[in-house]
Parts: C-alpha cells; structure tokens; sequence
C-alpha cells in the first residue's frame, strides 16, 4: 500500500486551510464486486493517474489565491474544523 502524503492547500485571500473546491482528473483500476443481486461494492481502488486541474477557495471562489503549502507546514491547531462533526 502506498501512503501518498496529502497536499494542503491555503487560500492567501482570505486564510482558509480547509474548505476548497478541487477539481481532479483521475484515472483507477478497481475490483468492482458484485453481489448476485446486483449491488455493487467498489475495492482495491487504485490511482493510476492523478491531475490537479483546478484549486479555488471555498469561500472566495476565483477570486481567491490558493497556493499549495507543504503539509508539515500547516500546524494542526491552526487549521481547525474537519468534518468530524457528521
Ligand atoms: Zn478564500
């Protein structure tokens, strides 16, 4: 299993750590099981490919300056809210 570390983002416009709208083209291989009746159940999901097409502030849409920050920078506390809450 790879570990991919997880990009971050910051928005310099306004200071959001957490709430962007990114757009990706990926390209995956999966195991698609299903059952007999029909469901289906997606795993072993693998990313061949991955290409960050477009990045914008949640709040400042494309008006806001998103930069790509390295994850060690980001202090935990400082970015806040995640998505815990449900
Ligand atoms: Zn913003």
């Amino acid at each position: 299993m790879s570990s991919s570390p997880v990009t971050r983002f910051r928005c310099t416009s306004c200071g959001n750590l957490t709430r962007f709208d990114v757009t990706t083209t990926r390209r995956t291989r999966a195991f698609h099981h299903y059952t007999v009746g029909g469901a289906l159940e997606v795993e072993d999901v693998e990313v061949l490919a991955e290409e960050l097409e477009s990045v914008e502030c949640r709040w400042c849409g494309t008006a806001g300056i998103v930069v790509e920050v390295d994850p060690a920078e980001v202090d935990p506390a400082e970015g806040g809210l995640d998505e815990s809450e449900g």
